[in-house]
């Protein structure tokens, strides 16, 4: 049996986890993303947690095949960087690859997280009979990952995918990277606890504003039915665009199941393009909690 070590680096935290050629993961450990340590700092504690996750396995050196790293974007993945990530800004242009070579010898893959999770969706996840197909993550942000023609879609510096910057509504209000009303800043996770705060004037969770809208709150129920129509938006330019054969919708925010999916189907067999779009199949990712982690190790296990 072969090992990859997976390395998924987010904003709040880090998960370290051995996986097998099957997807499978035989040991985990997430510490901090300490923002109060220097990156090199950081990537020291990885390097420490990944050789003790080895050791207490009992997994051979000559069982690993190679360490795969996820990280937020924007990156460089050319130059092995990452290049400026908005919640982490102490990492810009942190060499990530070099600095994990330090530590290690193995040969070392780099992408963006939303695309270590596509790949992970064709290999183990929702994903598997497709070779055209975009995995959309709707969390804190809204990334993509583009699969086509049999290869994952990563661009020229593995920035390909960065879908929550498309405009929606450029009356909507200004986002983090300068454009207005961009897709995450009106339908993320962050803006639907925003706005549905703003509504309620008072503190509101994502996950209660989804359950005021389905007892009938109107503001809130109003305010989910837009997010949901935002999101049929965003799915009909990419069909358009990509001409997939499915959409794989993962990310915290998808957990609400059915309301979101049967909305999003509903806006896109009505405003797709081609008549083969309008049937997309649009489907929940398999992969929620360690889609992240798999997708790593992806990197090392499968030719994408
Ligand atoms: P991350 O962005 O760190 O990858 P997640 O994919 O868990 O994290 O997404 C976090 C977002 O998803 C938050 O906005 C959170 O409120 C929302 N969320 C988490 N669980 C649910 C749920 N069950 N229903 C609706 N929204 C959820
Ligand atoms: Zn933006």
């Amino acid at each position: 049996m072969s090992y990859a070590i997976g390395i998924d680096i987010g904003g709040t935290k880090t998960a370290i986890g051995l996986v097998n050629e099957q997807g499978q993961i035989s040991a985990k450990v997430t510490i901090p993303t300490d923002p109060a340590i220097s990156p090199s700092e950081m990537v020291v504690r990885i390097a420490d947690s990944a050789k003790s996750l080895i050791q207490d396995s009992g997994v051979k050196a000559e069982q690993i095949s190679g360490i795969g790293i996820g990280a937020p974007g924007p990156l460089d993945t050319a130059q092995g960087r990452i290049a400026c990530p908005p919640n982490l800004p102490a990492w810009r242009n942190f060499p990530i690859v070099d600095e994990l070579a330090k530590h290690f010898s193995y040969p070392i893959r780099f992408e963006n997280d939303a695309t270590a999770a596509t790949l992970a969706e064709k290999w183990i996840g929702a994903a598997q009979d497709a070779e055209h197909f975009v995995f959309i993550t709707i969390s804190t942000g809204i990334g993509a990952g583009i699969y086509m023609h049999g290869k994952l879609i990563t661009g020229a510096s593995g920035n390909a995918g960065d879908v929550g910057h498309l405009v929606i509504d450029p009356t909507a209000g200004h986002c983090v990277c300068g454009q207005d009303g961009c897709w995450e800043y009106i339908a993320s996770g962050t803006a639907i606890a925003r706005q549905a705060s703003e509504l309620l004037d008072r503190e509101v969770t994502t996950k209660e504003a989804f359950d005021l809208a389905a007892q009938g709150e109107p503001a809130i129920r109003e305010l989910v039915d837009r997010v949901f129509r935002y999101i049929g938006i965003g799915c009909v330019t990419l069909i358009n665009t990509l001409d997939p054969q499915k959409l794989v919708i993962g990310g915290g925010v998808s957990q609400v199941g059915d309301p979101l999916f049967q909305a999003v189907r509903a806006y896109v067999v009505e405003h797709a393009l081609n008549p083969s779009g309008r049937s997309t199949p649009i489907i929940p990712a398999a992969l929620q909690q360690d889609a992240g982690l798999i997708g790593a190790a992806a990197l090392v296990h499968i030719r994408y």
